[in-house]
Parts: C-alpha cells; structure tokens; sequence
C-alpha cells in the first residue's frame, strides 16, 4: 500500500449540470447524483428547489459566484471539492447551465485529475440553447445558418491571449450566442457593426431563461444598446445576434 494520500482517495465527485434554472430542465442522471450525494457543492444561480432532492444530512455549500475575485473563489472551491472527496464523500458539484460551458468546469476537472480523484462530468442544458427553446427560434438554419458560436462578451481582463477578433467573426456568418454580454453590450454590438455586421441583424435577448423572471427582447442590432438600456434588461441574459432569427419570422408571416 502507498502512503500517499492520493491513493487514499475514496470519494467520487460528479460535476453536474443544473440546466438553465427552471428545476425540470436538469437531467433524469443529475437529479439521482443530487439525490444519492454526501455533499452538494452549488453556484449562486442554482434554483433552490433542486436542493430539496437531496437526502436527509447531506451537506449543502453554496460556493456561489458572483462577478469579480473569480480566481481567489474558484480556488477554495477546488479545495473544498478535494477535501470531501479524500474524506471518502460522495460530492456533487452542481453548477448552471452545462457544467463545460463558460462554467470553468475545465478547471475543476484538472484537479480532480491531478489530485487523482475519480470523477464524471453530466452535462446540462446550456442558457443559450435553453433561450432558444424559450424564443422557439432554431440556431442554426439549412439555408440560411451552419453555423453556430458561443461567445463570452465578459473575457478575463488579466487574460494573455489575444482579445475576441470580431472581423473574423462577422466573417462567419455564424450565428452568435453571447453569454456575460450585457455589461459590454455597446462595445460589443459596435466592435460587430465596425466589423462590417449589418445594422439590420435580428437580435433577441432573453433574461432569467426558463424561470418566472425571464424576459424577452426582440429588435435589430443597431438598437440593442438603446433597447436593453430602456428595458433595463441585465444579467443574467443571453444575447442572439443573426439572420436566423428574421428568416424564421420572415418565412411565418409571408
Ligand atoms: N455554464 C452556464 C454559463 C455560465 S456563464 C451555462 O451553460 O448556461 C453565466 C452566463 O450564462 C450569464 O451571464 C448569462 O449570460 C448566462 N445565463 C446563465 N443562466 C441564465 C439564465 N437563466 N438566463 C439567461 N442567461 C443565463
């Protein structure tokens, strides 16, 4: 036997997607992980009501992230999650939307591999494909869209990589999903109009997706700013951007 405490390691973790907010949206898999766990590490954004699953004694901790000081929390969560898997838990680690999009899980999965940790990833319905179901607008479009990009409108400012390059992707004709976009919404819709964007666009925001709070705008790309301003439309939303969206309507109302 080793005496290194990695090989002591009796604990599992899941990383689970919680879906978008509305409780039914998670995975029939995610919802019996919340149910058999020891502990249940959550986000802020996590609908209460899946907390309830969880057996009699299970420890729940919001680890919650709220915007700004992300690296000082994500480490203690990462601590934390190490700590109760070697304690020999069963750990949940709920997290919005698809654990693997925009939600650092990638992160998370490297010190579960690092420490040696037995773990699995479930995957959740992401806000931007949840947002399209709300709207009941298809992303992607036989003639018109092949292609479909998430984007974060938030980077990490202390980033050393190079800066979104909105030429090249106005260039793709994509349509565009952002996530974290509203607090640089004008910079953003500017960048793409600079980028030789049309005006015209369609663009549709969808607030609070999938939960009582949701709120739908629908509008033109030259007018977004001008439109969530007056709307007083904020986080957390998601922002659609393209032809896709006007075809669909254009094609109904023809
Ligand atoms: N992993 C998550 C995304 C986390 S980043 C997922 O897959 O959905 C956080 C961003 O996601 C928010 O700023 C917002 O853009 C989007 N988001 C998350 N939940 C949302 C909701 N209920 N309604 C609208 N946008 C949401």
């Amino acid at each position: 036997m080793s005496s290194n405490p990695k090989h002591l390691s009796k604990g599992f973790v899941s990383i689970v997607g919680a879906g978008p907010g509305d409780p039914d949206l998670i995975t029939v898999k995610g919802r019996s992980r919340i149910e058999s766990c020891d502990s249940l590490l959550f986000d802020y954004l996590v609908d209460d009501r899946l907390l309830t699953w969880a057996k009699p004694g299970c420890e729940q901790i919001c680890v919650g992230k709220r915007s700004g000081m992300h690296s000082m929390e994500q480490f203690r969560i990462n601590e934390l999650m190490v700590r109760l898997a070697n304690e020999g838990k069963n750990v949940v680690r709920l997290k919005g939307g698809d654990p693997l999009v925009f939600g650092r899980g990638g992160e998370e999965i490297v010190v579960l591999r690092e420490q040696g940790i037995p773990f699995e990833v479930i995957p959740g319905v992401t806000a931007g494909i949840a947002a399209a179901a709300s709207l009941e607008q298809p992303l992607t479009h036989r003639e018109r869209a092949s292609t479909l990009l998430f984007v974060t409108g938030h980077e990490d400012p202390l980033k050393h990589r190079p800066r979104i390059n909105w030429n090249d992707v106005v260039v793709t004709h994509s349509t565009l999903v952002i996530y974290m976009g509203m607090k640089h919404l004008p910079d953003i819709v500017r960048e793409l109009l600079q980028a030789g964007k049309s005006p015209e666009t369609p663009v549709a925001v969808v607030e609070w997706v999938s939960t009582p709070r949701e709120r739908q705008h629908r509008g033109i790309l030259v007018d977004l700013p001008r439109d969530v301003q007056r709307l007083q439309l904020g986080a957390p939303s998601i922002v659609i951007i393209g032809d896709v969206l006007g075809f669909d309507r254009a094609q109904m109302e023809s």
